[in-house]
């Protein structure tokens, strides 16, 4: 997977990507990370790359010209990757879109400043725009960081041999179930005997009933869409009625 940032600060990503499993996607050429200087791409005395917006208002934009030399650039070099603009106007990101953007060739990501793009850049050139969730950001380097880091999970290879993207939270469409290690007893409260019982079948149905505990509880809407057992219809009945808690 290739992916072209492009950003007026490419120092902010200097350390997201120089630790850990980003890190070593990279130097086993899993995941191939561009960095892109906007800023190289203004050609005018002072290298500008932001003016005041038509009609007034707060703050700046950010100008047409040297975003798109930019992007034809990029482009040129990578015609099949996607064009994302990170915006909190965009379609939010979820594990099914992760996944959908790790079946691609690449991504070309731009990261906004100021009060935005100028909107002839999304009309002339992004395939697709990106919120990360309903708060605003100073500028979309953070956003960018986050869908290097979700879609690289998903490329083969990135996560180790045992774990799998598949697993995690919304993986199944559920949340994850809760996970323990040594010691079996920390500060009076200890490791669910069923984890230590080494019956699979028993602890399966344990993670699962977990799952869709934690997942009633914290985020309902996503039952709504989960494919549920009769057991497990009852379990949520059960759930909804105050019981269950233990279970
Ligand atoms: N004026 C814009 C608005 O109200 O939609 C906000 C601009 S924000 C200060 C600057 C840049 O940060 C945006 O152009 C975008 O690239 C990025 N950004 C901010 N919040 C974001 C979010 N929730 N998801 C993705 N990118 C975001």
């Amino acid at each position: 997977m290739k992916f072209d940032l492009l950003t007026l600060f490419p120092g902010m990503f200097s350390g997201p990507f120089s630790e850990s499993m980003i890190k070593n996607a990279v130097e086993k050429g899993l995941v191939e990370i561009s960095l892109h200087n906007i800023r190289d791409f203004a050609f005018d005395k002072h290298r500008v790359t932001d003016d005041y917006p038509y009609g007034g208002g707060a703050g700046m934009v950010m100008k047409v010209e040297p975003l798109t030399a930019c992007l034809e650039s990029v482009k040129a070099a990578r015609p099949s990757s996607k064009v994302i603009l990170t915006t909190p106007g965009g379609r939010p990101l979820s594990q099914s879109l992760v996944e959908e953007l790790a079946a691609e060739d690449g991504l070309i990501i731009i990261c906004g400043r100021y009060e935005g793009v100028d909107d002839r850049v999304r009309e002339l050139y992004v395939d697709l725009e990106i919120s990360i969730g309903d708060f605003v950001l100073t500028g979309g380097e953070p956003a960018a960081v986050v869908l290097v880091d979700a879609v690289s999970r998903f490329i083969p290879g990135v996560l180790g041999s045992s774990e799998s993207a598949q697993d995690d939270s919304f993986g199944n469409g559920l949340l994850e179930y809760p996970q323990y290690t040594r010691p079996p007893e920390f500060r009076g409260l200890t490791v669910p005997p069923v984890l230590l019982s080494g019956n699979h079948l028993e602890i399966k149905r344990w993670r699962r009933r977990q799952s869709l505990r934690r997942t009633f509880f914290a985020r309902p809407e996503l039952l709504e869409t989960e494919a549920l057992t009769e057991e497990e219809k009852q379990f949520i009945r059960t759930l909804r009625n105050g019981g269950g808690i233990q279970d």
